[in-house]
Order: structure tokens, then sequence, then C-alpha cells
């Protein structure tokens, strides 16, 4: 995984790239740790589109409070991993 290059981007970026992917979105990997199983409780999702679908392009993370009682811990954070070669 050390290929990726992923940059930090705003909640609205995150938001308008999911939009702009619409069906060709799909969720690569998910993680819900409420419980704080493996550490600090996180809800993390990443995302890929359906014709590069080994390449998770975007990310978000969110901080909640342990088992998801009360405002998250920390805001959210999004990533959007910089496709290589750059021709998108
Ligand atoms: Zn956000």
């Amino acid at each position: 995984m050390s290929s990726e290059r992923w940059e930090r981007i705003t909640c609205g970026e995150y938001e308008e790239r999911l939009s702009i992917m619409g069906d060709h979105g799909f969720v690569y990997s998910s993680l819900t740790d409420l419980g704080g199983e493996f550490g600090e409780p996180i809800i993390e999702t990443q995302w890929a589109r359906d014709d590069d679908p080994d390449n998770p392009i975007l990310k978000g993370v969110r901080h909640p409070a342990l088992n998801g009682e009360g405002p998250d811990r920390s805001p959210c954070e999004h990533y959007f991993n910089m496709p290589k070669g750059g021709s998108r």
C-alpha cells in the first residue's frame, strides 16, 4: 500500500467527489469500531471507482465517541488518493 498518496481534502470536496462518482463509486473497504476494540473508536470508509476497482481513491474517517454515545471526539477527515500519472 506504499503507493498510496492520500491528500487531505475538505468535507465539501469529499461530498463533491462522491457525487461525481455517482453510480460508479463503490465501498472498497470499511471499518467500524465504535467500541474501540482496535484502539480509538473509528469509522473509516474507502471508495473506489468501478473502472479502477483495485485503487481506492477516496477515504472518509470519523472519530465517534465511545460506543457512539455523544458527539464525535474530533472532526471528520477526508482524503483523496492522487492518481499517479495524473490522467484523472
Ligand atoms: Zn466531513
